[in-house]
């Protein structure tokens, strides 16, 4: 299969796994039903993978409890369950290429960045995870009079992990990486509409030496075998990441059934915040990167960019140009910038949220509608004159949309970041270290970044406050998930019944 774009012929990856994976096999679904995943380049289908359900749930849920209660993996030392991660990462080193593509196909993503970043993270994230997992320990604590106590942390058991489309990869090792350390057992639900590397990173789990019925993958729909993960009286947790109305119907199924924990990784709105001293060019590219990166299709993109007074105009010339220079355009093309969005349905949300900007007073200065001939691309979009209760700077827009706003004082600035009921990161650009410090203080979010922007990395906590979610992944913060607390406690010498 090739492809071709006024750059020459780029040959897409083949698709080897389009079925379920359960108990270290890949199967069809129970009904036989299957869904498409399609390219966003053009629509067409790439694929046919197997709609599971929720008897196909039951199934996952059966391997992972069976492995979980009798199998090795949450049994074997934590040197040991680290060696395996250790093979799993080499092996997803090995694939880089046909992992990037198989992204890029699935969700538009760029092929360059798949290989730079996407994918080399994952395998430094597995890393991490592995070097941890021997790391695990419990506390021993000083109890008065004649007895003694220790702590065990033990995994929490089976997990269900529901991610979204738009870091198909990041999501899957980010969840998989600290629950796999933890030695819990697990079923990943990957998006409907990119389902293609999550079924690879099962292969490469079982090619590792990771046991059958430890990672299992069902495919399908949200409120089919998603809502069947959440509400299963025998998943022990839920870890979520997708959108904010989402995170409370699963938090709403864990609590009506079986109480199990749940962590939500939910929606943003964040904030950059340009102080009149910073560098104009740097302020711009990085603005523009917060916003315009991955087509905007990232829940802590910069979205609502707030510039001092005595840089605003010169900001908007510089930031309006560099908008009309960003190519979109085909994702397997290593000259494109930005590809499609991931979907239709997407699409056509971005572009009635761009309708809605011009109804509500915006000002359009720079895209504003589809560009190419096929497909789902949107070119980068700047609105000026934007209000905080316009709907472009309330909602999460999920495009490459960037909403311009202008400010006076510090106080402002740190008043208007915070009018969102968002919190999961914010930006600050300033030379200086006072505002840099107490911004970063006041601001209510989960990260903040100081003169960078999307500076990940498998150490740092990632997670939201307020309705962006709770329980952080990456960092150790992220092992904490998946164990729990066991106090044992014994007489120092004989029992006081004797
Ligand atoms: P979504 O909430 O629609 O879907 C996320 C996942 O939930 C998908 O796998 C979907 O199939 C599943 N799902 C849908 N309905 C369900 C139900 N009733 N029960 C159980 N599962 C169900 O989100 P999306 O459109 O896929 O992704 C975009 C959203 O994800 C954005 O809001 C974005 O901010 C958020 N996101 C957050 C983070 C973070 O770390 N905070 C990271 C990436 C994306």
């Amino acid at each position: 299969m090739a492809a071709t774009n006024s750059n020459g012929i780029f040959k897409l990856p083949e698709i080897k796994f389009t079925k379920l994976f359960i108990n270290g096999e890949f199967v069809d679904s129970v009904s036989g039903r299957t869904f498409e995943t399609r390219d966003p380049r053009n629509g067409d289908v790439i694929a046919n993978i197997a709609e599971g359900d929720k008897e196909d749930v039951d199934l996952a849920v059966k391997a992972a409890r069976e492995a979980f209660d009798h199998g090795k993996w949450p049994r074997m030392s934590g040197y040991e369950r680290g060696r395996i991660m250790m093979k799993f990462a080499d092996l997803i080193e090995a694939n880089i290429e046909e992992l990037a593509a198989l992204d890029t196909l699935d969700a538009g993503k760029l092929l360059t960045m798949g290989k730079a970043v996407d994918i080399p993270a994952a395998v430094h994230m597995i890393r991490y995870y592995a070097g941890a997992a021997d790391k695990i320990h419990g506390e021993t604590l000083k109890l008065s009079s004649e007895f003694q106590g220790y702590t065990l942390k033990e995994p929490i058991g089976v997990v269900g992990h529901i991610v979204p489309w738009n870091f198909p990869t990041a999501m899957f090792v980010m969840k998989v990486g600290p629950a796999l350390a933890a030695g819990c057992t697990m079923i990943v639900k990957p998006a409907e509409q990119t389902p293609l590397s999550a079924l690879y990173y099962a292969h490469l789990a079982k090619e590792s030496g990771i046991p059958d019925g430890v990672v299992n993958v069902v495919t399908g729909y949200g409120p089919t075998a998603g809502a069947a993960l959440s509400s299963h009286m025998d998943v022990d947790k839920i870890s979520f990441t997708g959108s904010t109305e989402i995170g409370r119907v699963v938090m709403e199924a864990a609590a009506k059934s079986n109480l199990k924990h749940v962590s939500l990784e939910l929606g943003g709105k964040s904030p950059l915040i340009i102080f009149d001293d910073a560098n104009l060019d740097m302020a711009v590219n990085l603005a523009s990167m917060a916003i315009f990166y991955n087509k905007g299709e990232v829940c802590c993109a910069g979205s609502r960019i707030y510039v001092q007074e005595g840089i605003y105009d010169e900001f908007v010339k510089k930031a309006v140009e560099k908008a009309k220079s960003w190519v979109v355009g085909d994702p397997f093309d290593p000259n494109v910038q930005n590809g499609p969005q991931v979907d239709k349905a997407q699409f056509e949300k971005v572009l009635s949220y761009i309708e809605h900007g011009k109804r509500e007073g915006a000002t359009l200065l720079a895209g504003g509608k589809a560009c190419g001939q096929k497909g789902y691309c949107i070119e980068p979009t700047i609105f000026t004159d934007v209000k905080e209760d316009m709907k472009i700077a309330q909602d999460e827009i999920f495009g490459p949309v960037m909403s311009l706003m202008k400010f006076k004082t510090i106080e402002e600035a740190i008043e208007k970041a915070n009018t969102t009921r968002y919190g999961l990161a914010a930006g600050i650009v300033t030379n200086d270290l006072n505002v840099a410090n107490s911004v970063s203080r006041s601001i209510r979010a989960g990260t903040v970044w100081i003169n960078c922007y999307y500076a990940f990395d498998a150490e740092t906590p990632f997670g939201g406050y307020k309705m962006s979610g709770f329980g952080k992944d990456q960092g150790l913060h992220a092992l904490e998930k998946y164990l729990q607390v066991k106090s044992v406690v014994t007489p120092i010498y004989n029992s006081p019944w004797l």
